[in-house]
């Protein structure tokens, strides 16, 4: 399958690139495209043989359900069969934005997109890319990440590029994602409101506007064997490049001291701004250790460059987890597949 990449930097450019993004969805095809949060490869949410295509290219366990993404509230009652007030008082404040909320479904939304869940994942998009292409599409619009499966979310259009040529008809350039981190997930389909993945939208921001939330166990941890997921994205390894990734909890002193004596070729280490003095290993920042927007926003283009600098192993200074930093926490546990070390 050829590949045509749209750019949108001027207005006919972007005319014409949304023109194109809306048709081949209204058709049934992909398309990746950039949102806030990472590039998402869309399709028609309502037409189960569409959302298959999506599984395919990406080569994505079909257990895995996908979020639908809406231009306007009009769009809601077409997917959610309910909105409770709590859903109801974060969309209104955190919408469009990079909040992804579970409601119970309609019988209009395939179990292809819901993997046969009674609820569906919805979310608004605040990207005016993906605004523009959703509502000429006129559609409610499936789009998880648009990368191979396993490998790290796509934050820039090359990863779509490097990941998708040859699987979708289109990829729609719309620069570097601004939070570089998928959007947070809260259910409000159960009793209690409960977040499955911690994202740009903070834990302790939802909690002031609906009091206490719930903190699902695989946000911070590994799923026990045989534990049924909440989120089944959640158990699966992710976003990791091919090296082996270590998490180093510890003083920075420490983390030197460590990763020196390390022998061998490939060894890479993952730091905080101003720190690759006494490092005797090729590092990378990932921002300030307090500024978790930055470290969010580096994260994947790094695990990325990585595998292009055919490292074998990664050393990470471990993140703190609260914040937008517990979004960072949750997607760097899970390119590591949980292992830490701890130093002093
Ligand atoms: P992605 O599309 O790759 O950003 O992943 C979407 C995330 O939302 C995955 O972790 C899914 O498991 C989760 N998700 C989507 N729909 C539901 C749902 N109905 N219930 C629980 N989690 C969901
Ligand atoms: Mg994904």
């Amino acid at each position: 399958m050829k590949t045509i990449v749209y750019k949108t930097d001027t207005p006919a450019e972007l005319h014409q690139a949304v023109e194109a993004a809306a048709r081949l969805l209204r058709q049934g095809q992909l398309v990746a495209i950039p949102t806030e949060t990472v590039y998402g490869l869309a399709a028609n949410a309502l037409d189960a043989q569409a959302v298959g295509a999506i599984f395919e290219a990406k080569g994505r366990p079909n257990d895995n359900p996908l979020i639908v993404h809406i231009a306007d509230m009009e769009a809601l009652p077409q997917v959610a069969a309910r909105v409770p007030e709590k859903a109801r008082l974060l969309m209104e404040r955190f919408w469009p934005g990079p909040l992804t909320i579970i409601l119970p479904r309609t019988p209009q939304v395939p179990d292809a997109t819901t993997a046969g869940l009674d609820t569906v994942a919805v979310r608004m998009p605040s990207h005016p890319v993906a605004q523009a292409i959703i509502r000429l599409s006129g559609l409610p619009i499936a789009a998880p990440s648009a990368n191979l499966s396993g490998s790290p979310s796509p934050t820039e259009v090359q990863h779509c590029i490097d990941d998708l040529t040859g699987r979708v008809p289109a990829i729609v350039d719309g620069g570097s994602c601004t939070f570089g981190v998928e959007s947070t997930v809260i259910t409000l389909a159960g009793e209690q409101p409960r977040l499955l993945r911690p994202g740009a939208v903070t834990l302790e921001e939802m909690q002031q506007l609906i009091g206490p939330i719930r903190v699902d166990p695989a946000v911070t941890q590994q799923l026990q064997a045989g534990a049924v997921a909440a989120s089944p994205g959640m158990k699966y390894k992710h976003y990791s490049p091919k090296a082996r990734v270590y998490l180093v909890r510890g003083s920075y002193q420490g983390f030197c001291s460590y990763v020196n004596a390390l022998e061998g070729e490939g060894v890479y280490a993952m730091v905080f701004d101003g720190e690759q003095q006494g490092l005797q290993k090729p590092a990378f920042a990932y921002g300030a250790q307090q500024d978790h927007l930055r470290q969010a926003q580096e994260l994947f283009r790094l695990l990325r460059e990585f595998d292009h600098l055919g490292a074998r192993e990664v050393y990470v200074r471990c993140p703190d987890a609260d914040g937008v930093g517990l979004a960072v926490y949750n997607r760097l546990i899970r390119a590591a597949a949980f292992t830490f070390i701890d130093l002093d």
